[in-house]
This record gives C-alpha cells, structure tokens and sequence, in this order.
C-alpha cells in the first residue's frame, strides 16, 4: 500500500531532478541566511550558483556533531525563533545537546513521511498504534505519534516502561502495531511469555516497528518469534527529524530512504570521498525540504552501504542496509547516546582514580566501568573505597544518565595497548 504513490514510485530522473532543485534551494537558503554555513561555503570557495547537478554536493563542506554544538542553541536557524514550533534535541548529553528546530511545515514533512513509513507496512486508519518511545525532547514518541495521526491511526501515546500496562492497554485496545526500541522489545517479549500463550492469543498485536538503537538480525528474528509479529527496521536521527529517515517496505530488502526529503551519499569515513552504491561506508545526509534547520551533508557517523537494483515493491527511492556500526566511539545503551570521553571525563575528575578505565556492556543492557585507583587507596580503609564507589556511579549518572556499576581495581591490572587504548568492550552483539 502507498501513501502517496506517484512520489514514492517517481521515476529517477524526475526524482533526481526534484532533488537537484531542492538542494539548490537548501543551500541558497543557507547561504542567506545562516552566517555559519556563509562562511563555511566562502572557507571552501563554493557558492550554491556550484550546484550545477547533483554530483556537485560533494563540492559542499560537511556538518558535524561539532558544528551543530558550536551553533548551540540556535544559531542555524533560517528563521526567527517565533516563526518555529518545536524543539527536540538528542538523546546524548556529551556537553550541550544537538538541537533541532521544526517549523508548522517541517513537521509536516517528517509527518508525512512516517504516514509512507508505515502505510507501506500495512498500517491504515483501522489500526491501533501503541507507541513505547519516550515522549519528550526525544523524537521517537512524538514525531511518530504525528505521522500515525496523519494515517488516522488510533494511537496510543503509552511510552517506554510500566510493561504490564502496555500489555493491559494491549488487550483492552486491540493494539496491532507497536514503536519500540529492541532493548525494550526483548523485555517486553520476557513479561509477554510469562503471561502465557492464552494471553497471546488475545492479542491482535500483528507488526513491531523496532529503531532508535542498533540490533542484529538475530535480534530481529529472536523478538519476531518471541512476540509472534513481523519486525520492521526503522531508521532515524534526531538531526534529520527523528523516525520516518529510512525504513523497511513489506518486502524487508533493506530500508527505503525518502529521497525526496534527503540526499544520501556514502562516504569513506577516513577521506571523506564519496563511494558507489554497495560499498560501505558513512551514511551522510542533507535536509531538502527543511525550513526552520536545513543541514548539508551531516556527518551521521552510521556505517551502511546504499543497495544497489531496483525493491520489488516498485518505489524508486533507495534502500540502505541495516546499520553496521559507527565511524566513531559512540555506543547507544538503553535508548542513550553515549561517548567514552563523557565517562573519562568524569573519572578524571575525581581525586584518587588512576588513569587507565574500561567500560563494559553486557547482554543485559547492564554497563560495569572498571577503574583503576590509587595503590594507596585500594590498600586502605574499606569505607573510603565505598564511598569513593559511590561517589563515582552517582556522578557518572548525572552525566549519561544511566547508574553504572563501578568496579574499583588496583593500578597496573588494566591492560596498557600500544596504539589507540580500547575502552568500551560491548558484549551485546547488537552489529
Ligand atoms: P537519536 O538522534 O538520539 O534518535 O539517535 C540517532 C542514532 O540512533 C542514529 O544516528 C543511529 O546511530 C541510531 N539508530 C537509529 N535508528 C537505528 C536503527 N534502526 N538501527 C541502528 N541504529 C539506529
Ligand atoms: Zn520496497
């Protein structure tokens, strides 16, 4: 099923057209606009009259994860603040989030095209959609809770937790689609099995929508045969508008990137140099339809590979694969993004901790940081070490918002790498 047809299935040169004069428009705008991007072009010797054809946008500079914290909170606005309607910002908290403005019309779009998203899987207006993402400055509650609207969708606003409400409301609404992370998919199937199959069987639940976090398809498979539905991958970034980016068609060969909203292009994350289709490499995208926040070619750190043919469903807009990994440290941990440098930087602050630290992840979702300390410390009062422990998970949870354990080891146990040290060790087999 199409939501809107002639778009999803345009032709290519039609869609690359339409591409082709959008960017041209996004990078005036910018230009205009955003003092920023303005001295970005100059710095690269471009003007958006370099856009000849498409090929041209690798002519463009990049946008990173830094430029948007540089431009905190505002500064990339195309618009006055009284003309935007929303604010949402990611889920990281390494210094000062990314965040991103939407006008009436941009959440419109994004909108619009989660209605494609999950028209394509099945999803009408019979359908009752019960959304487990948190609703907040995360985009997975609300920009999804917009886009099942817009298909006329009873949606049930539940969020993420409280699991045996989600499964009475469920039951008394006949729920047959849930949006959840696959962290909260493989707890939710746990309390599902231990109600038991007649429990199941009341169920009209028929298709999961699983994004936010990277996951096999082990994982996939393991929470389709767990909770007895279908699993769609769905992928998004706060930065290009949350879900609805990328997702999969009844076919699931790959996701579906909306074109007409995006230019995708796959680059080597180490040069930056554009690749072809079926290599992998950095997912970068560019906004062509924003109008509060356009950003060109941001940097998104994903690894994937753009799949080369045509999808059987007929729509004309390419697939990715599932997301191999990340160009940097980065690691999601219960819907959270999180770096390294952010659990460094607290360890170092403390008196008495060492300089060598591994962080852990296991198949719980649980993280252990195991840090080294002070010989003398480590060889003294029992007390201290506790309260040092303490004082380290309670500081740490200030800053990434999830209570790790604390593991206080002696200095020179931690192993010492010659070249870069490995810290994060992620035992969760999510790529
Ligand atoms: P946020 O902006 O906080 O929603 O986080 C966005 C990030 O979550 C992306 O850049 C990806 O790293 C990750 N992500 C989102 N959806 C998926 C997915 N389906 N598979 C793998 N990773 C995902
Ligand atoms: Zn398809």
């Amino acid at each position: 099923m199409f939501w809107q047809k002639e778009l999803e299935t345009l032709n290519r040169s039609r869609l690359e057209a339409l591409q082709l004069k959008r960017l041209r428009e996004t990078a005036a705008r910018v230009y205009g606009k955003v003092p920023y991007y303005r001295k970005l072009f100059k710095n690269n010797g471009v003007t958006p009259a370099h856009l000849k054809a498409l090929q041209d946008i690798s002519k463009l500079p990049f946008t990173t994860r830094d430029d948007l914290q540089k431009n905190y909170p505002d500064k990339l606005l195309t618009i006055k603040h009284h003309d935007t309607m929303r604010l949402h910002t990611s889920s990281g908290t390494t210094g000062k989030p990314k965040a991103v403005f939407f006008t009436r019309q941009d959440i419109d779009v994004a909108a619009n095209n989660i209605a494609r998203c999950l028209t394509m899987t099945g999803v009408t207006k019979k359908d009752v959609l019960q959304n487990m993402m948190s609703y907040g400055l995360f985009t997975g509650g609300l920009m999804m809770h917009y886009g099942a609207e817009k298909v006329g969708a009873l949606v049930i606003p539940s969020a993420i937790g409280n699991t045996e409400r989600q499964l009475m409301l469920m039951e008394d609404f006949g729920t047959t689609s849930i949006h959840l992370t696959p962290s909260y998919a493989l707890y939710l199937s746990d309390v599902l099995e231990k109600k038991g199959r007649e429990f199941r069987k009341k169920l009209k639940l028929k298709r999961a929508y699983m994004g936010a976090e990277p996951y096999t398809e082990e994982t996939k498979n393991k929470i389709e045969k767990l909770l007895q539905v279908k699993v769609y991958n769905s992928y998004g970034l706060t930065e290009m508008n949350g879900p609805g980016v990328a997702f999969e068609c009844e076919f699931q060969a790959g996701m579906h990137l909306w074109e007409d909203s995006y230019i995708m292009e796959i680059v080597d994350p180490k040069t930056g140099k554009q690749l072809p289709d079926g290599e992998s490499g950095e997912l970068i995208l560019t906004t062509l339809t924003r109008e509060g926040m356009p950003i060109i070619r941001y940097r998104t750190r994903d690894l994937t590979a753009i799949l080369p043919g045509k999808c059987k469903c007929g729509r004309t807009h390419r697939r990715i694969t599932r997301i191999k990994g990340r160009a940097d440290d980065m690691f999601i941990l219960r819907g959270v993004n999180i770096y390294p440098q952010q659990i460094e930087r607290v360890l170092m602050s403390v008196a008495h901790v060492e300089k060598n630290y591994q962080i852990y992840l296991d198949a719980n979702d649980k993280m252990t940081v195991k840090v080294e300390i002070t010989k003398k410390l480590f060889d003294g009062d029992l007390d201290k070490l506790k309260k040092l422990q303490l004082d380290l998970t309670e500081r740490l949870r200030a800053e990434i918002l999830i209570r790790p354990n604390i593991e206080l080891v002696e200095p020179g146990t931690l192993p010492v790498s010659e070249g870069k040290a490995k810290r994060v060790f992620d035992n969760r087999k999510i790529y």
